[in-house]
């Protein structure tokens, strides 16, 4: 199996004549189904459906309230390492910006956890630049050991890895995966992707099909939206959270919807994602999904972040640094990217109970974690 099969059949669709013949009854009657199927969602992707955004929102809202309550989960991102092997041309961390390069030792792990851990989250996403040679997987496996005794939930956000790895990873305590497409469509793709083993589309786009198989609990994808048309971008990876979802029932999948930021080596995406863009994006995504997990990292504004709460997100980051140790050691590093939101989690959580939702910091632990089982 693979989603390659679903891009397949799609990737020639002529979406401009498809749009461009809709009409408002189209809008409204894809609006007004119980559940909607792919062309629907493409419908409410559509720039006619743009019209109706404040209808699609209200839907939106009473299905995210429906099926997570009014709730949000928080997280924030630790970065181990910027060591990486390919040369993206969106990324600070490309192996084609020449500075000096960083990875954390156990020690330092600890330390950072520690200091993370103290703000009250339960929930972690490690990263690294995609370099199995400097963080390899008895690397990864180390330092989750080391997370383990801070974190009870412990998601990788590194290079795509066959299943044996993945294995090893969640018999080591992992129980999420983050690997981004960037980009679904095949063509540009490669030119943004020139050198590195990351040129390879399809084994990257096939890598959280074989987390899931891996046993990863949780399985969360996305496309980089400004690289590529944001309403194709969008419909692709709607398609393929769905292809995940119906076919890996124990696994929950969940999408984030990044736009890019400024970065070392100042590439500017060539597609301007308007901020009533992204929310389209997350409203029809709502509505073709209502069980699936919405990110919103602190690539955003502290304002749009907050509108954002009650229209369908069920995930933020909080309290973020993107550089190697950039919560405890000093803050002279490259990050990956600019953050917009600074907030730390305590001013996060103030902001959520402000508009009646409850942070998570935690949901869940692993049964083996459980004391008396
Ligand atoms: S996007 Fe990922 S793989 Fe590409 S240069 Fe940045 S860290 Fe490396």
């Amino acid at each position: 199996m693979s989603f390659y099969h679903t891009y397949e059949r799609m990737k020639d669709f002529d979406f401009k004549i498809y749009w461009d013949g809709l009409g408002d009854a189209d809008i409204q009657r894809a609006l007004s189904k119980t559940t909607i199927n792919e062309m629907d969602y493409l419908t409410l992707l559509s720039p006619r459906a743009s019209n109706y955004l404040e209808k699609i929102a209200q839907k939106a809202h009473r299905l995210t309230i429906q099926h997570f309550g009014r709730t949000m989960q928080l997280f924030t991102p630790m970065y181990l390492s910027n060591f990486c092997s390919n040369h993206c041309v969106y990324c600070s961390f490309s192996a084609r910006h020449n500075y000096m390069r960083k990875k954390l030792t156990l020690e330092q792990v600890d330390v950072e956890a520690k200091y993370i851990a103290a703000t009250g989250l339960k929930h972690i996403l490690i990263l690294t630049g995609e370099s199995p040679k400097h963080s390899p997987v008895s690397y990864i496996e180390d330092c989750v050991k080391v997370l383990k005794r801070h974190f009870d939930s412990i998601s990788i956000e590194i290079y795509p890895m066959e299943m044996e790895d993945y294995n090893r990873l969640v018999d080591a305590g992992v129980d999420g995966l983050t690997v981004f497409q960037e980009v679904y469509n095949e063509e540009t793709y490669q030119p943004l992707h020139p050198r590195g083993p990351k040129k390879n589309y399809r084994f990257r786009l096939d890598t959280p099909e074989r987390g899931c198989r891996a046993g990863m609990r949780n399985v969360n994808i996305g496309a980089l939206l400004g690289l590529e048309n944001w309403r194709q971008e969008a419909f692709f990876t709607g398609l393929h959270a769905d292809y995940l979802q119906d076919n890996y029932l124990d696994t929950e999948i969940s999408v984030s919807i990044p736009r890019i930021r400024p970065n070392v080596g100042g590439f500017t995406p060539k597609y301007d994602v308007q901020d009533r863009h992204l929310v389209q994006v997350i409203l029809a995504l709502r509505l073709f999904m209502p069980r699936c997990g919405i990110t919103l990292s602190t690539r955003e504004s502290p304002d749009l972040r907050d509108n954002l709460v009650q229209l369908g997100i069920t995930k933020m980051s909080a309290g973020v640094s993107t550089e190697v140790g950039g919560h405890t050691e000093d803050s002279s590093g490259t990050g990956q990217f600019e953050i917009s939101d600074q907030r730390s989690v305590p001013e996060i959580k103030e902001m959520l109970l402000g508009k009646g939702y409850q942070p998570v910091c935690k949901n869940w632990e692993p049964l083996d974690g459980a004391a008396g089982w």
